[in-house]
């Protein structure tokens, strides 16, 4: 059992009477999360803004946050960029500009309850609905957490059928809600029978399970996953901050597990949209064998407006990166564009324009050359 010094003195605060055995059971974090007023106002000391706002809210997405990560949050500062992430405050009842609630067109991309399929070769097979913790920009926040769909074998077998039947599907990434809140004998279920499909050749869970409840990934769960290689991990950081003990300890099994993980952050404003956090977050992914894999511009979901960055902040970011730090440190810009029109790269760009048979570059250092380049 492995945890962090911070984290144990948050235990000992305000869960005195937890053993450490039952504190890294996922099962107990699950059943104990904050998910209203009364918990959240034991923990920290909210803002007018945060208490309307978990007054307020009404089929909106739910307030949740295990008791581990409770432990990241500044009790007493609304504005620190972690807290903003999970407790909700009245910005998001702010509707503006594009936003909606579907701003990638999932809906009309998904042939069934359950799942998109937007790219010719690739499927999003969405397996639950509940999430360890809520995101508050969460890109699903339409779906997520209402408990809309369960996890049902019923739906699971009618996706399946889906994907057997549809021969060009050879990726199929597992996303919710989080897959891994699933229990073992569920996941089995799904993933064998996801791997007896003979075109599916590529699995991939998109979860933010081990940043937020790093105890759930057991050795029972990592061997139970290692049978279905090539098995890849999607997770979802924010924050350097997220990087505790547990969690590099969760992230060096997985990698031992044979398990190779892509890092995926949502570009924040006042959380990670600064080149100093961003570099440390991906140098600290990289140190647990970690690829940052992509940098996601935030969704226009409703009440989105606060997290919302330009484009050019994001493209700076990258810049500050490429050339600065391990090319492994630099993930790829994407915006997902509305309507289902699937996701962009959008750079920045390094060729600055065209001369006969020259083109312009800038480098790293922003010194431009011409390279010979004939049409
Ligand atoms: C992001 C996404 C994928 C996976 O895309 P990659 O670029 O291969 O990571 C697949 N389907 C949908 C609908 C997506 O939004």
């Amino acid at each position: 059992m492995i945890i962090d010094p911070l984290v144990s003195a948050f235990k000992s605060q305000f869960y005195p009477e937890v053993t450490d055995e039952e504190w890294c059971n996922w099962r107990w974090q699950l059943r104990n999360r904050i998910r209203d007023l009364e918990g959240a106002e034991r923990i920290f000391s909210l803002s007018d803004s945060e208490r309307s706002a978990i007054q307020k809210r009404q089929g909106l997405l739910p307030l949740g946050i295990t008791p581990y990560y409770a432990a990241l949050l500044d009790r007493e500062d609304p504005l620190q960029g972690l807290r903003r992430t999970k407790i909700p405050s009245l910005d998001e009842f702010e509707v503006t500009g594009d936003e909606c609630e579907d701003p990638l067109g999932e809906d009309a991309h998904s042939p069934l309850p359950g799942l998109v399929h937007t790219y010719p070769d690739k499927v999003l097979f969405l397996v639950t609905d509940f999430c360890a913790t809520y995101c508050r920009y969460c890109t699903r926040a339409r779906m997520v957490g209402g408990g809309e769909f369960l996890p049902e074998k019923s739906m699971w077998e009618k996706a399946l059928d889906y994907i057997r039947s549809h021969t060009e599907i050879r990726d199929v990434l597992l996303s919710g809600g989080d897959p891994l809140i699933l229990s073992d004998d569920r996941l089995e279920w799904i993933l064998s029978r996801l791997s007896d499909i003979p075109h599916v050749e590529f699995l991939r869970i998109g979860t933010k399970v081990p940043a937020v409840l790093p105890y759930r990934i057991t050795d029972e769960l990592l061997s139970l996953l290692k049978k279905f290689h090539p098995l890849f991990f999607s997770i979802h950081f924010s924050h350097p901050d997220e990087l505790t003990m547990e969690v590099r300890d969760a992230c060096n099994r997985i990698a031992d597990a044979g398990i190779p993980m892509g890092g995926q952050t949502v570009l924040l404003k006042g959380v990670n949209d600064d080149p100093q956090v961003m570099k440390a977050l991906n140098q600290g992914l990289l140190r647990v064998r970690c690829k940052p894999y992509y940098l996601h511009q935030c969704d226009p979901i409703q009440g989105s407006a606060h997290f919302r960055t330009s484009i050019a902040q994001g493209q700076e970011i990258i810049r500050s990166l490429h050339g600065h730090t391990t090319g492994y440190a630099v993930p790829t810009y994407m915006v997902d564009t509305a309507g289902g029109g699937g996701k962009v790269p959008v750079g920045p760009d390094y060729v600055l324009g065209r001369d006969g048979d020259y083109v312009t570059l800038t480098n790293f250092e922003g010194k431009n050359t011409r390279y010979w380049d004939p049409i």
